[in-house]
């Protein structure tokens, strides 16, 4: 259905939250200008303007849900462009609370591919759409609105060509998807209106990632490793297979406990993993590249839904308005969720009202910010409020792992949470706290699981 509400919507940047948001936006404008200050190369290269797309980025089930609706077809065509494919249950070795889960069928199959070859390919459908333009190499610089400053009427934009001199852009919607550096917050403060507030979660995350040829050793048949840092051993890592006959491996320590570059000092991070499966991996592999860092001091979420007062004509999506510890790999997926919600404000075949459009977006975002900050302050030295609640769920999931690793159905219960396709609560009913109840009691209550030599995959439990 392509309803028609304005000549033409501008996007500014042109990563993940900019192109899905040019995708719902092609429906109702004519012209939809993505602009993006980076170069935006023909194919899948990594870009100096995403420098998180170098570490492990994966694209969890409800994030590919989304990109299905939006692109039909999509993970047909990234797997017969030879991506991987995984359980994201049976292929893969999780370790959470210090705790190897088992491996049951779960049905929840996503794609592993890697940060800029899934961007490239979300780029190139966009670029087919009608009426959509990627402009690379250009700089937004501001907005320009009313003289009554009630509506936002383009952009100010900088092409990044010689002797460029400032150019405007005018809309009829401009959508601010440029990621957690955002300027927007200035941009208006400069035209009187308030900041929104910002909610901040200091967790001092580092990143060190190596990619190497394919295949891992020793990985057996299975195709990922998961470890999640816990309050006690702040340190996790990931293994992800990508396209090109690749893997990488990403190490994190959180709380400044950031894991070094050097061969021998990554090597002994990994040793210092709750379980072999990394380490034993990066001593035998073939690097390809050498390790890469990256810093994430904190979780963002700007609060624009509280604002009184909001020119019209300007949304704001993506990190822009919320950025989350990347442990949990919830931002590309959140960030389709904001597409959808968009596209169903554009579906009312009226301008979106930014106050309408920040409260709902609001409500996508709790779920995801509620789980990671709620699992962040875990960690006695995360600063932060702790609500009963939280108090209680960070006391419970720890037991919840400690059950999973000996009853498949708790450990797929707890991944489907996790990927965003089930709500929280579900961790909740009575049948998973019965569950969990049972593998923590003492003695002969609690139901020993032998994980099937093929839930395993040839390699021992802890
Ligand atoms: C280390 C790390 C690992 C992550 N891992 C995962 C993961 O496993 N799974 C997951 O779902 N998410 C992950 N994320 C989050 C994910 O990267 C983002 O949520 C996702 O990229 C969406 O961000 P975005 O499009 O809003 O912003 P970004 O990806 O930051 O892109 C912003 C864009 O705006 C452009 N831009 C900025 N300023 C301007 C300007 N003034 N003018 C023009 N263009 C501009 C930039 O060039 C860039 O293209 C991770 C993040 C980090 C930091």
């Amino acid at each position: 259905m392509t309803t028609q509400i304005g000549h033409r919507a501008v996007v500014l940047g042109a990563s993940i939250a900019g192109l899905l948001a040019a995708r719902v936006l092609s429906e109702a404008y004519a012209q939809v200008i993505v602009v993006d200050h980076d170069h935006l190369p023909g194919t899948a290269a990594p870009r100096r303007c995403v420098p998180q797309a170098r570490h492990t980025h994966v694209l969890i089930e409800r994030g590919q849900q989304v990109l299905e609706e939006l692109f039909p077809g999509f993970t047909d065509d990234l797997v017969a462009r030879g991506v991987p494919t995984l359980d994201n249950v049976r292929d893969v070795r999780w370790c959470l609370s210090g705790h190897r889960f088992p491996q049951p069928e779960s049905g929840m199959t996503v794609v592993s591919a890697s940060r800029p070859y899934l961007e490239g390919c979300v780029r190139a459908r966009v670029s087919e759409l009608p009426g959509v333009t990627l402009a690379d190499r250009c700089d937004a610089a501001g907005l320009t609105m009313t003289p009554d400053h009630r509506r936002v009427t383009g952009v100010r934009v900088i092409r990044r060509a010689d002797g460029s001199a400032e150019e405007v852009l005018d809309a009829d919607l401009v959508v601010d998807a440029t990621g957690r550096g955002s300027r927007a917050p200035t941009w208006l403060a400069k035209m009187g209106f308030e900041s929104p507030e910002e909610e901040k979660v200091q967790v001092g995350l580092g990143y060190t990632t190596q990619i190497y040829r394919a295949p891992a050793p020793g990985l057996g048949s299975d195709l990922g490793v998961v470890i999640g840092p816990t309050p006690d051993a702040p340190r996790g890592g990931a293994l992800q297979l990508l396209e090109g006959n690749r893997f990488l491996v990403t190490l994190m320590g959180m709380l400044g406990d950031y894991p070094p570059t050097d061969p021998d000092g990554f090597l002994d991070f990994a040793r210092t993993l709750p379980i072999p499966d990394l380490c034993d991996v990066v001593r035998d592999a073939e690097p390809l590249e050498r390790p890469r860092s990256f810093r994430f001091p904190a979780s963002v979420r700007r609060r624009y839904e509280r604002l009184s007062r909001f020119p019209a004509g300007f949304l704001v999506t993506g990190d822009a308005l919320c950025s989350f510890n990347p442990i949990y790999a919830q931002g590309m997926t959140v960030a389709a969720l904001e597409a959808i919600t968009l596209r169903r404000h554009l579906q009312r075949v009226t301008e979106p009202h930014p106050r309408t459009f920040f409260r709902d977006v609001a409500k996508v975002i709790d779920v995801p910010w509620d789980m990671s900050v709620g699992a962040d302050l875990a960690f006695p030295d995360v600063i932060g409020a702790r609500s009963p609640k939280m108090r209680i769920a960070n006391a419970y999931i720890p037991r919840l792992h400690a059950a999973a690793a000996h009853d498949p159905v708790l450990a797929t219960t707890f991944i489907r949470v996790a990927a965003l396709v089930d709500r929280p609560e579900r961790l909740m009913s009575p049948g998973t706290v019965l569950r969990v109840l049972r593998q923590n009691l003492p003695g002969p209550a609690r139901r020993a699981h032998h994980p099937a030599p093929d839930q395993v995959n040839g390699v021992n439990a802890p």
